[in-house]
């Protein structure tokens, strides 16, 4: 008689975790399919397609090594809410033990948690054995600090894990190799194909429609480029070892029409689903490196192993501390409705319409795309935070409520006022020119601050420091911009800030 009923969300598919060393008949694994899922946030087709077929995967995986297994479609779950269906369960076939892995996300967190408050099971939450931090880790490194700074966060998980550590010393004798970096994409160097699984989830798609789940973007339903089990997941971090880790850091602020990956991993769905850990995937590259210095140099290496050891689990540590309040935060106060070509890709701004355009095909787009030009031109344009972050969380393959407002508020809009970052991401047409091809055709003339065909770029920028200046400018690292807004002539002021306001009252048009 089965006693324990353990729970497995969509993005805990943790091959590793302690729960399955053992088989026993008295416990009983949950994965489902739910509505809740599919809607609290409209999301792109490849993103709910995907998630399903890992989760389909998963629980045929645990089946097969001998775990005992409920395995719910939409068919069965119906639009049941995750605590019916364990108390539905429960009932039915009289289980006395409730367990869970701790969810990365608050609202699964205390849903789980306000459920097992009134249920009569006995209940139990353990950890998900994926990140290398804990969740309050982060609060007590910088515990008596003003500033949480990402660098020294990211140097104590350095030293933490010995990666690219010799003794206490950082490996190669720095710790930051950005300065090496950054590169606009040389037009000789050849770009690798993007590893493509053309996994089949037609029969997953079907029933995503026959339920009427709304969703958008573009798929090939018997083609889904993203991997779905750990075999694909292995293969890919492989893949990128193999062929892209070589040139990650030179490029990896590079955009451009050529390619929508570029030397990028592409490996956060697999990670975020926990396919992938994170360790496994930062030791890769270090070894790769201290067998073959010669093809891998350290300012590529580096450059990757911080944005999963650094970023990843700084952003964690950072929604934890701050949540739910975070979700709220703007700083800016702005209230501006996201253009309506952001779900289209249909704007005469090239930068941006190829930035939505592969998000639309690909649910991908790499993080200068998302933070230089989809959200650079929304903090520009004033966008209100909640709107965005409901694009942002429906579109991408790996969006995830911990990962996608962290980023998005924080890094991103500014939103938080500063605790991620220092000063607001933001740039003029120069940003974008310097790094990418997206100029040179464009319908707008990226030099051009004003009057015809201007760079909307140019003269927002201009217009967002001017409107903000009350909350900005005492920033050390802004300053000097109000300066240099001061020593132009009154003409350039009054040209630049009309031209943005007739940018701000038509956005859908431009
Ligand atoms: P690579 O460039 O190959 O980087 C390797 C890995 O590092 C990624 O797979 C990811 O796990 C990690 N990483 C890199 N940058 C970050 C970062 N800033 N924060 C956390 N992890 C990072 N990432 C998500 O996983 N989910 C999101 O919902 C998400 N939303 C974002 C929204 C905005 C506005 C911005 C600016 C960034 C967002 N990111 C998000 C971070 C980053 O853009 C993506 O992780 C990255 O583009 C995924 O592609 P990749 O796997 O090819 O990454
Ligand atoms: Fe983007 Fe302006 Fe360049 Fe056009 S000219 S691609 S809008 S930065």
């Amino acid at each position: 008689m089965p006693k324990t009923l353990r729970l497995i969300l969509g993005d805990q598919l943790n091959h590793q975790h302690s729960w399955f060393r053992k088989k026993n008949d008295e416990t009983v694994y949950l994965i489902a399919e739910m509505r809740q899922e599919t809607d609290y946030v409209m999301h792109h087709i490849q993103k709910v397609a995907s998630f399903f077929a890992a989760m389909q995967r998963f629980a045929i995986h645990l089946s097969e090594s001998g775990h005992r297994v409920i395995h719910l479609s939409l068919d069965d779950t119906a639009n049941r809410s995750l605590p019916t269906i364990i108390s539905d369960l429960s009932k039915e076939q009289g289980f006395t033990h409730f367990q869970y892995q701790l969810p990365d996300e608050y609202r699964l967190d205390k849903q789980l948690q306000d459920w097992c408050a009134e249920s009569n099971l006995v209940t139990e939450a353990v950890d998900s054995e994926h990140f290398i931090s804990t969740r309050n880790e982060l609060a007590d490194i910088f515990k008596g600090k003003k500033m949480f700074l990402m660098e020294s966060f990211y140097r104590n998980m350095r030293k933490k894990t010995g990666v690219l550590m010799h003794g206490n010393e950082p490996a190669a004798g720095k710790w930051n190799f950005d300065h090496d970096n950054r590169n606009k994409l040389d037009s000789l160097v050849a770009i690798p194909k993007q590893p493509d699984y053309q996994n089949d989830v037609s029969d997953i798609c079907e029933r995503i429609r026959r339920h009427g789940v709304k969703t958008f973007g573009n798929i090939q339903e018997n083609k889904l480029i993203w991997p779905i089990d750990r075999e694909q997941a292995l293969s890919s971090l492989q893949y990128f070892i193999d062929q892209r880790l070589e040139h990650f850091g030179t490029y990896q602020d590079a955009l451009s029409f050529r390619d929508e990956f570029m030397f990028h991993s592409t490996l956060s769905f697999a990670l975020n689903v926990k396919l992938l850990q994170p360790l496994e995937v930062i030791r890769a590259p270090e070894n790769a490196w201290i067998l073959n210095p010669d093809k891998y140099s350290i300012n590529q290496v580096e450059g990757f192993i911080r944005q999963i050891l650094g970023w990843r689990e700084y952003m964690r540590g950072i929604y934890w501390l701050h949540m739910p309040a975070y979700a709220e935060m703007n700083f800016f106060g702005h209230t501006t409705p996201l253009p309506a070509w952001y779900w289209t890709g249909k704007t005469k701004m090239n930068c941006l319409k190829h930035a939505i355009t592969q998000s639309l095909d690909h649910a991908y787009a790499h993080h200068i795309q998302r933070l230089m030009v989809t959200g650079n031109f929304a903090l520009l344009a004033g966008v209100n935070p909640t709107e965005l972050d409901q694009w942002y969380l429906g579109i991408y393959i790996d969006a995830l409520d911990w990962v996608e407002i962290t980023n998005t508020r924080g890094m991103s809009q500014f939103a938080d006022g500063g605790i991620v970052g220092t000063k607001p991401y933001v740039s003029s047409a120069a940003y974008i020119h310097k790094m990418s091809d997206y100029c040179g055709s464009c319908h707008y003339d990226h030099k051009k601050r004003f009057g015809d065909k201007s760079c909307p770029f140019n003269s927002l920028y201009w217009h967002f420091h001017a409107r903000n200046r009350h909350l900005l400018e005492k920033n050390p690292r802004i300053g000097m911009m109000y300066r240099t807004w001061d020593n132009m002539s009154q003409n350039d002021r009054d040209g630049l800030l009309n031209q943005a306001e007739l940018y701000l009252n038509r956005l859908d048009e431009l």
